[in-house]
C-alpha cells in the first residue's frame, strides 16, 4: 500500500495487487487488532528494534523514516497516540482507521487496486515484466513485490515472493521463526490469561524487561517474543516479576507487613492470581514464615525458573527471519541487483523486527522507498 503511494504520489500508473477480499489482512491483526503503526524511538531506537537486519535500513530511513510515517497519517486525518515503549496506535483503537486512511490516500492519487487477484507466475520479458493470474496477464516495466515472510499464512504471506525471487536467480537466506511463543510444561494452568507490564524475562546473559502474558501453552507477549531468538527448547527461563524491586528491598517490604496474609501482602505487589499462585505453598501469615521460607518466596518472586519444551513454528510466529538476501539489494533504491526494475519491500527481504510497531515501520519505509523513483 505504502508503495503504491509513493509511486502514484510521483506520477506512475500504478496497479496494486492483493490476492485477499481486502487490503491489510496483517496490518489489521498487529497491535491485538489496533494496529501497532509504528514506534516512536530515535533512529538508534529503531536499529536496535531491528535485530534482523536493521543496518541495511539506514539509507531508508535517511529517506523516509517513523516520523514520516507518523506525519503521513496525521496529515491524512488519523490521529495516533504513543503507548508505553513508544508503541504508536491510531487513538480510535482500530487497525480499520490505518488502513482505511492508506485506501484513500491510493484512490486520491490515482492508484489502482484489484484485490481477489493472486498473481500465480511473473516472468521478464526482454524490458517488461510479465505478471499472471489464474484469468489475466498484466506488464510493467517496474515491479515491487511485497508479498511478506511466511508466517500467519492465512493472513495471506505464503512465501510466494521467495518463489518470484529465487525465479529471477536471487538468494533467499534459511527461513526461521522469529518472535515465537514459547512452549513451557509450567505455570500455564494457574497463571494462563494474566498479562504482566514490565517484567524481566532472563535467559543466560540475555534478559530483557518489557510484557509478558501467560497463555494455554506458555508465554507469549514482547518480552517471551524477543528472548525466542536465544532459545530452542530444553533451557530453563528466570523470571523475575518485580525487577525494580531487589530482594534487600522486597525482604523488609515482607517485614512491615509481617501481620498480613502472605497472599494479601504479596496483593499489595502483584496480581491477585499470582500472589495466590506464589504464596499457595507457604505457611499463612508472614509472621509464620521462618527464614529459609522467607529466602524461598523472595527467590520465587525474582528467579521463577520457567523450563521452555519449544517455540511456536515459523506459521504460528509473528514473523518471518530470513528472505530474499541483502547482498543483491541496492540499499538505497530496493531494486534488484541482478534484475533491473525488480523491487522488494517489507518482510519478503530479509529483515526481521521485534514487534512494538518495527516490522510494521521497516514494511513502510521500504515501501515508500521502493515505490519512489531514484534517478
Ligand atoms: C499476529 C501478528 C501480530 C503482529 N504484531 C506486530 C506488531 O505489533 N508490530 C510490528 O511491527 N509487527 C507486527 N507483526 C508483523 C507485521 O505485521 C509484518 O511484519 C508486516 O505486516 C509485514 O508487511 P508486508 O507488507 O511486508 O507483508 P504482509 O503484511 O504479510 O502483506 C503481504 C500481502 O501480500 C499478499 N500476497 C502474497 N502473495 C500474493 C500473491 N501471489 N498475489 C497477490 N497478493 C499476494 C498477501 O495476501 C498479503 O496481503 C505482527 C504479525 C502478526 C502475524
Amino acid at each position: 500500500m505504502m508503495a503504491t503511494i509513493a509511486s502514484s504520489f510521483y506520477g506512475q500508473k500504478t496497479l496494486l495487487i492483493e490476492k485477499n477480499r481486502k487490503l491489510g489482512k496483517k496490518l489489521a491483526g498487529t497491535g491485538g487488532g489496533r494496529c501497532n503503526v509504528t514506534n516512536n524511538g530515535n533512529l538508534d531506537d529503531l536499529i536496535a528494534g531491528i535485530p534482523g537486519n536493521g543496518r541495511f535500513l539506514y539509507s531508508v530511513f535517511s529517506q523516509f523514516d517513523n516520523h514520516d510515517i507518523i506525519n503521513f497519517f496525521t496529515e491524512n486525518g488519523v490521529a495516533l497516540k504513543v503507548e508505553d515503549h513508544g508503541r504508536v496506535f491510531p487513538k480510535s483503537d482500530k487497525s480499520r482507521t490505518i488502513i482505511e486512511a492508506l485506501e484513500k490516500k491510493i484512490q486520491e492519487l490515482g492508484g489502482q487496486v484489484l484485490t481477489q487477484t493472486e498473481i500465480v507466475s511473473v516472468k521478464k520479458v526482454e524490458d517488461h515484466f510479465l505478471l499472471k493470474s489464474a484469468e489475466q496477464t498484466w506488464t510493467c516495466d517496474k515491479l515491487i513485490v511485497t508479498t511478506g515472510g511466511k508466517s500467519y499464512p492465512s493472513t495471506g504471506s505464503t512465501g510466494f515472493g521467495h518463489d518470484i525471487a529465487r525465479h529471477f536467480k536471487h538468494t533467499i537466506t534459511p527461513l526461521e521463526a522469529a518472535e515465537s511463543p514459547l512452549l513451557t510444561d509450567f505455570p500455564h494452568k494457574a497463571l494462563q490469561g494474566i498479562s504482566l507490564d514490565d517484567i524481566c524475562l532472563s535467559y543466560d546473559k540475555h534478559h530483557i524487561t518489557h510484557d509478558l502474558l501467560f497463555t494455554h501453552f506458555g508465554l507469549s507477549g514482547p518480552a517471551a517474543l524477543r528472548l525466542s531468538s536465544f532459545v530452542q527448547g530444553g533451557e530453563t527461563l528466570s523470571l523475575d516479576f518485580l525487577p525494580h524491586l531487589t530482594q534487600k528491598e522486597l525482604a523488609n517490604f515482607l517485614q512491615q507487613e509481617r501481620e498480613k496474609s502472605l497472599k494479601n501482602a504479596l496483593k499489595l505487589l502483584l496480581p491477585e492470581r499470582v500472589a495466590d499462585f506464589l504464596s499457595q505453598d507457604f505457611p499463612e501469615k508472614v509472621k509464620q514464615l521462618t527464614e529459609q521460607e522467607l529466602d524461598k518466596i523472595i527467590s520465587l518472586i525474582k528467579e521463577l525458573p520457567i523450563p521452555v519444551t519449544g517455540k511456536m513454528s515459523l506459521a504460528k510466529s509473528f514473523v518471518t527471519k530470513g528472505g530474499v538476501d541483502l547482498k543483491e539489494i541496492n540499499p538505497k533504491t530496493l531494486e534488484s541487483k541482478l534484475i533491473s526494475g525488480l523491487h522488494f519491500a517489507g518482510e519478503v527481504m530479509d529483515i526481521n523486527a521485534h514487534t512494538g510497531g518495527f516490522n510494521i515501520t521497516s514494511a513502510l519505509c521500504t515501501g515508500w522507498v521502493a515505490g519512489s523513483p531514484h534517478y
